[in-house]
C-alpha cells in the first residue's frame, strides 16, 4: 500500500500554515467542504466506517520552496504543494494550478474532487491535485517557464507515469506542460511524454484535449436536457468564466445546440445581451482588450449577478465557492452545468435542490478533461496515436455512461446528482481498498 509512500518531504498540515489572509469561513473552506460531502454521502450509502476514514484525509501531501531566478536579478521563492489523495484505483491523477490565492485546504479538496472524478468516470487512477502562489499575469514568460522546471525538480520524485500524472488547470497551459515534460525528461535522461497531459501535438499530447472539458460537459448537458426534457435549442445560458472550459463552453453550446449565450464574464466582469452574445465577436474583443467586458451591444454585469440571470442554463466555469448560502435561492437556471471545480458549497446544493434546480456536480460536469488526460496517457505509453473522431466518440460514450449511471442512482436513493455522484465513485474506490486488503 505505499506505492506512492516515497521517503521525501512528506510533511503534516501543521507544518504547513497558511498565511491568516487565507483562512476561509468555515463554510467556504475548500476541503472542509469536501469532507462534508464526503460525510454526507457516507451517511447515505452506508459506507463501511474503515474506509470513510481512509477517504477522509490525502494519502500523503508535499510542500516545497522554488526559488526562481528573475528577470532582473533577483531570487523570489515561491511554496508548491502536490497532494496525492487516494491511489486505490492507480496512479493517482489531477491538474496544478498557478493561483495567487491557492491554499493548501484547495489543493487538498481538488485532490479529493479528482479522486471521486477518475472514480465516477471508471479510468484507472486516482486522485492528486498540485499548486503554486503566484500571479502568472505578473511573471514574463521566461520567469514562468523557470518556476514551472523549479516546482518538476522539486517535487520530481513524487510524479511519473505509473506514480502521478499532472495535467493542467487554472491559469496552467500546454506550453506549462511541455516545460514540464521536457523537465523530467531531462531527469530522467530519457524522454517521458507519459508524465504529464495536456501537452501540446508536438510532443504527445492528444487531439481533442484543449477543449475536452467543455466538449464533455457538452455530451453531458445533452443527457441531462433528455432526461429533463428541455429542448437545448431553445434554451438561454449564462456562462461564468472564460479560461478554458468557458470560453470553450460559449463556441461548442452555440455549435452543437444552437442554444443562446446571454451571458459571458471573466474575472475583470461580466456581459448580457438578452438576444445572444456571438462566440466569435466576443473572443476577438477579449483578445483584443484582456477582458470581455467593454464589449460592444452588451450591457455590463457583474459576476455575482450573471449568477442570478434567468436562464435555462448556468454554466459555472470560473473558481470555487460561487454558488453559496447567500446566493443560491436566486438561482433561476433549470440546469447547473459545473465545469469549475467546487463552484457550490453544501449549504447552497440543499437550497438548489429544494428548488428543483439540477445542478450537475464538478466531478461528472467536467470529466471530460481527465477523461482525454486519460486517453493522452494511453496513446504515449503505447505510441500509437487516434484520430479525433476516436477521442470524441469514446469521450460520449464514457461520459453519457457516467451521466446515466448517475440519474439511477438517484432515483434509486432519492438523492440529489452530487450525492448520487458521490456514491458511485466512493463505493468502487471502497471496493478497491477492500480488494487491496487495506481494511
Ligand atoms: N485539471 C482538470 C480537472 O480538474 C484535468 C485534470 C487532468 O487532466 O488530469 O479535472
Amino acid at each position: 500500500m505505499n506505492q506512492n509512500a516515497i521517503p521525501l518531504r512528506i510533511i503534516g498540515e501543521t507544518m504547513m500554515q497558511q498565511p491568516k489572509s487565507e483562512k476561509k469561513p468555515e463554510e467556504l473552506d475548500p476541503f472542509k467542504i469536501a469532507q462534508k460531502q464526503l460525510d454526507e454521502a457516507a451517511a447515505i450509502m452506508k459506507l463501511d466506517p474503515q474506509a470513510h476514514a481512509i477517504l477522509r484525509e490525502p494519502m500523503s501531501m508535499v510542500q516545497v520552496q522554488i526559488p526562481v531566478k528573475m528577470d532582473n536579478g533577483t531570487t523570489k521563492v515561491f511554496t508548491g504543494f502536490r497532494v496525492h489523495y487516494n491511489f486505490a484505483r492507480g496512479p493517482t491523477k489531477g491538474g496544478i494550478r498557478f493561483h495567487p490565492q491557492e491554499s493548501l485546504s484547495t489543493v487538498k479538496a481538488l485532490a479529493a474532487w479528482m479522486t471521486w472524478k477518475t472514480s465516477l468516470a471508471d479510468i484507472p487512477y486516482g486522485g492528486a491535485k498540485g499548486g503554486i502562489i503566484c500571479d502568472p499575469k505578473a511573471l514574463s514568460t521566461a520567469e514562468l517557464e523557470r518556476l514551472s522546471r523549479g516546482y518538476v525538480r522539486a517535487i520530481g520524485e513524487y510524479i511519473g507515469p505509473d506514480i502521478d500524472i499532472p495535467a493542467p488547470d487554472v491559469y496552467t497551459t500546454p506550453q506549462i506542460m511541455a516545460w514540464m515534460m521536457d523537465e523530467y525528461s531531462v531527469m530522467e535522461g530519457y524522454n517521458v511524454p507519459g508524465v504529464i497531459t495536456g501537452k501540446p501535438l508536438e510532443i504527445g499530447g492528444s487531439l481533442g484535449r484543449g477543449d475536452a472539458t467543455a466538449r464533455g460537459g457538452m455530451f453531458i448537458l445533452r443527457e441531462a436536457a433528455k432526461h429533463l426534457h428541455i429542448d437545448l435549442g431553445k434554451a438561454s445560458v449564462a456562462i461564468q468564466g472564460f479560461g478554458n472550459a468557458g470560453e470553450f463552453a460559449h463556441k461548442l453550446i452555440t455549435e452543437m445546440f444552437h442554444s443562446k449565450v446571454v451571458a459571458v464574464s471573466d474575472s475583470k466582469g461580466g456581459i448580457y445581451n438578452a438576444d445572444g452574445l456571438d462566440f466569435d465577436a466576443v473572443k476577438a474583443h477579449k483578445l483584443k482588450t484582456g477582458s470581455v467586458i467593454g464589449f460592444k451591444g452588451a450591457k455590463e454585469i457583474s459576476n455575482a449577478e450573471l449568477l442570478e440571470l434567468k436562464v435555462d442554463v448556468l454554466v459555472p466555469s470560473a473558481l470555487e465557492n460561487q454558488i453559496t448560502s447567500k446566493n443560491a435561492a436566486n438561482v433561476k437556471a433549470k440546469i447547473v452545468l459545473e465545469l469549475a471545480n467546487g463552484p457550490t458549497t453544501p449549504d447552497a446544493d440543499e437550497i438548489l435542490a429544494k428548488n428543483k434546480v439540477f445542478d450537475i456536480p464538478d466531478f461528472l460536469a467536467n470529466s471530460g478533461g481527465v477523461i482525454v488526460s486519460y486517453f493522452e496517457w494511453v496513446q504515449n505509453i503505447n505510441g500509437f496515436y487516434w484520430d479525433i473522431d476516436e477521442v470524441y466518440s469514446k469521450l460520449d460514450r464514457k461520459v453519457s455512461k457516467s451521466f446515466w449511471e448517475t440519474a439511477e442512482t438517484m432515483a434509486k436513493f432519492n438523492t440529489n446528482p452530487r450525492m448520487a455522484a458521490y456514491i458511485l465513485a466512493v463505493d468502487r474506490i471502497a471496493k478497491a481498498m477492500k480488494v487491496r486488503g487495506w481494511y
